[in-house]
């Protein structure tokens, strides 16, 4: 029987071993905070004392933490627990050059590694139908491959080790500009006097459609039903966003990519963030709008 240690068991880690506990995999896991371990025993999930022992002896270690920097700590722990063989999945969204180093430690120790980051949110986690953005070799992915499968519902091979995470925030550097983007249509509308379910039925059906106007629409009771008919509860929230943002910055900056879009689309929402709306979906943008004005 195929054995998962599992780091990490926060708001999507959770979610995402007990998935794995419903359809038959022994599942360890660890996490720094009690209460964590305590919803994780609820789900069926074995608790070890530390990372190491929720890695040692497994098959697939996955790892859903924080940021880069703790991904690599938690890494220093794990690789030398685990025997050779054993993959790795850091499902954690971080920088690119974490990433790499990561499967570089893994590699040395003769382990196979993945970057494999998520879109679909906690919902998407509890689903089981999360989107697995794939970095590594072809052999990490098959090994990895039926877990996956079980928390999420579409995988795609992006590359060698960093895509994935390269993938994610180029996905969500668009995302942050086609949301304000998208809000800004919707208050110059109003502003002209134009309905707003007239607005989305031009747009959603002509060449301005996306995702942010067509299935997350920032307006209420226009569209599919989005956060925005929830007073702007989470969702995506806010603060998430700015770290998906700051970190295609990052990536830009150490890559030399122009990115002016995801630049200005950065301090907007750094702006929205430290006006206390971190917990605010990120689709909420739009009520900050006029104090934004002239960013
Ligand atoms: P979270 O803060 O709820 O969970 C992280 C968990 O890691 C916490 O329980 C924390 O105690 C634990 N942790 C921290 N340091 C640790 C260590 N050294 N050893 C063991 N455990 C440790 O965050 P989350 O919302 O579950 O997000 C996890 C990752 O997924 C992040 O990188 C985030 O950007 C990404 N992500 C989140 C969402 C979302 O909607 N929440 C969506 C996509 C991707």
């Amino acid at each position: 029987m195929t054995e998962i240690g599992f780091v990490g068991l926060g708001n999507m880690g959770l979610p995402m071993a007990a998935n794995l506990v419903k359809s038959g995999y022994k599942v360890t896991g660890f996490d720094t905070v009690p209460a964590a371990l305590d919803k994780a025993k609820a789900a069926g999930i074995a608790i070890a004392a530390t990372s190491a022992e929720a890695a040692s002896g497994r098959d697939i270690v996955i790892t859903m933490l924080p940021n880069g920097k703790i991904v690599l700590s938690v890494f220093e722990e794990i690789v030398p627990a685990c025997a050779p063989g054993t993959v790795i999945v850091d499902s954690s969204t971080i920088d690119v050059a974490s990433a790499r180093a990561a499967h570089d430690m893994a590699g040395k120790a003769g382990l196979l590694s993945v970057d494999a980051p998520v879109s679909g949110g906690v919902g998407g986690a509890e689903a089981g139908t999360l989107t697995f953005m794939i970095g590594g070799s072809e052999a990490a992915l098959e090994k990895a491959r039926p877990a996956l499968e079980v928390m999420g519902g579409r995988l795609v091979h992006c590359g060698e080790g960093g895509a994935g995470q390269a993938a994610k925030m180029c996905n969500n550097m668009l995302l942050g500009i086609s949301m304000i983007g998208a809000c800004e249509a919707f208050a110059l509308a109003d502003k002209l006097g134009l309905s707003q379910k007239a607005l989305f039925d031009v747009v959603s059906t002509s060449s301005g459609s996306c995702w942010s106007v067509n299935t997350y629409c920032p307006v209420p009771d226009v569209g599919p039903k989005s956060p925005a008919d929830n007073d702007y509860r989470p969702g995506f929230a806010a603060a998430l966003m700015l770290k998906d943002l700051n970190l295609s910055q990052q990536a830009a900056a150490e890559a030399g990519a122009a990115t002016p879009m995801g630049r200005h689309a950065t301090e907007i929402y750094n702006a929205f963030v430290e006006a206390g709306e971190g917990g605010t979906d990120f689709s909420g943008i739009i009520r900050f709008l006029d104090k934004a004005r002239d960013m």
